[in-house]
């Protein structure tokens, strides 16, 4: 295999579609605007304590199954010293206005909440059952032929459920995972109803490193591969030849010629970084009208151990109903890495608009208002942890960081957090933004197919079987599976 393939962006989609590619024989230049690669997989430090920013769980991991078979190609599961979740056999508590519900750590577990809770609904138990094994088998790897999802990708997951007149309270649950997809119902594709929380259902895991790490590992086997790494120089232009993408020119004005340009970014920045006659109008405006996944405010706070032992599965405060509307807190305890510490993070949706009257500022240079506000709403979200925690006592906060921290880190529009919407509404041209109509032009990321390390493994899966060849990306797949090199 030749070529020359640019990638713009070293997040987790870029970082992998770089390796993925090198291990196929392509030569790689990948390219990051910020100073160190990583995106939002990058954790970081404060009062030595190691802060999670974009990774706290994932499913599907185990070796034959989609996320690890990823791993094992990429190479650094060893170095990721996966752990495994759900050893008390809850990985998600559920905390309703008027009850809890736990998503169990296996599907038979699950089936059995769900016939316990709703046991006049057999049937509709069944179908839920039906839809999430079909989910599990699609995100099976060592099956001889793959299984599509059992539901289509442009209807709505919430026209689907509605034909099925299923409890609400069913409805509610399915509707959480939203949460994972950074979508509610009205919009959710049918298809990914329940993938998400399927693949928690195969085996549902956390790194045992930080993200810090885990980018590190990626940028160290990137590397390891050949691939030229320029950090702290944004992409401003994606230079076309004869119709055709053909390099990329950076901020510093240097080019970089490529035969192939995979874009690991917003998708309406790639639109922006291509002139105006590169791409049909309908294309443009399509992509413009994407509207972005909400914002959030993470709150990361230290507790004592005595008062507040670390947990090993999650916690979620939803409000009202998920199925009508998302809405509520997610919180993790875990070990501070201090002695006698538990480290409290908080997620809680906001949408940009709350903080647009600071649109115009920068990180580290905002006004004292801000930064009240800031604290007002971290003060607010703690309250509300409260309520499935008990009496946080003396919770000490070390970091709070909004929309616009998440704008000006990577570049996201409206600091959206998990990039465009992917929305059945929109038709398949702009659900699965895999190819645009450019030759020569990919997308990966969370934009492309779906969010999240699962969504984004698909979409470098699917753009390096199109560059490279679906026959040569199988084989170094089984080449890989179960192969820990770090
Ligand atoms: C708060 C939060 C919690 C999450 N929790 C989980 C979780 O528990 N489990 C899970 O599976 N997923 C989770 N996710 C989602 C997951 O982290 C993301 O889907 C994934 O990391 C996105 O990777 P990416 O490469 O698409 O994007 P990014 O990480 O945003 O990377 C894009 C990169 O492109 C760079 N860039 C932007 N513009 C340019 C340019 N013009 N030139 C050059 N470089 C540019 C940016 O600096 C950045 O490094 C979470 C995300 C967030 C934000």
């Amino acid at each position: 295999m030749s070529g020359n393939v640019a990638v713009i962006g070293a997040g987790f989609g870029g970082l992998s579609t770089a390796i993925v590619l090198a291990r196929l024989g392509l030569r790689v230049t990948l390219i990051e605007g910020e100073a160190r690669a990583g995106g939002v997989l990058r954790s970081y430090t404060r009062e030595g304590v190691d802060c999670p920013v974009g990774v706290h769980y994932f499913g599907s991991a185990a070796p034959g199954e989609l996320l690890g078979d990823f791993f094992d190609v990429l190479q650094i599961r060893s170095a990721l010293r996966l752990r495994r979740m759900g050893q008390g056999g809850v990985i998600d508590r559920f905390f309703f206005d008027d009850e809890v519900f736990e998503l169990p750590d296996t599907a038979e577990r699950f089936e059995a909440n769900l016939m316990a809770r709703f046991p006049d609904a057999p049937e509709a138990v069944a179908f839920v059952m039906r839809v999430c094994r079909a989910a599990m088998a699609s995100l099976r790897t060592d099956t001889p032929e793959p299984v599509p999802p059992l539901l289509p990708m442009t209807r709505t997951a919430a026209e689907v459920l509605a034909e099925m007149n299923l409890p609400r309270r069913l409805v509610d649950i399915l509707a959480l995972q939203g949460f994972l997809l950074g979508v509610d119902l009205s919009v959710c594709p049918a298809a990914f109803l329940l993938m998400a929380t399927a693949s928690l259902l195969m085996s549902a895991w956390e790194l045992g490193c930080t993200g810090a790490e885990m980018a590190e590992a990626l940028t160290r086997r990137a590397l390891a591969l050949g691939t030229d790494l320029i950090v702290g120089d944004a992409a401003t232009e994606i230079l076309v030849k004869n119709g055709r993408a053909a390099g990329v020119r950076l901020q510093s004005g240097r080019t970089i010629p490529a035969d192939t340009v995979a874009a690991a970014i917003h998708p309406k920045t790639t639109v922006g970084l291509l002139g105006p006659q590169t791409l049909p109008a309908s294309y443009r405006e399509g992509i413009g009208r994407l509207r972005e996944t909400d914002g959030i405010l993470c709150v990361t706070a230290l507790l004592d151990e005595e008062d507040h032992p670390p947990l090993d599965h999650n916690l979620y405060r939803v409000r009202g109903s998920p199925s009508r509307r998302l809405a509520g807190v997610y919180g993790q305890l875990r070990p501070a890495g201090l002695p006698g510490k538990t480290r409290l993070t908080v997620l809680a949706e906001t949408t940009y608009a709350e903080w647009a009257r600071w649109h115009d500022t920068t990180t580290g240079r905002r006004e004292p208002e801000y930064r009240a506000e800031k604290a007002r709403r971290a003060a607010q979200a703690l309250r509300e942890i409260e309520e499935v925690t008990g009496p946080l006592r003396q919770p000490r906060i070390i970091d709070v960081w909004t929309p616009l921290t998440m704008r000006d880190w990577v570049a996201a529009p409206e600091g959206c957090t998990y990039g465009a919407k992917h929305s059945a509404r929109d038709g398949l041209d702009f659900l699965v933004l895999c190819r645009p109509p450019l030759p020569g032009l990919f997308l990966v990321g969370q934009n492309a197919i779906a969010p999240g390390l699962l969504g984004v493994s698909m979409g470098v899966l699917r753009v390096a079987a199109s560059i490279a060849g679906r026959q040569p990306l199988a084989d170094l797949m089984a080449r890989s599976r179960g192969r820990a090199t770090s």
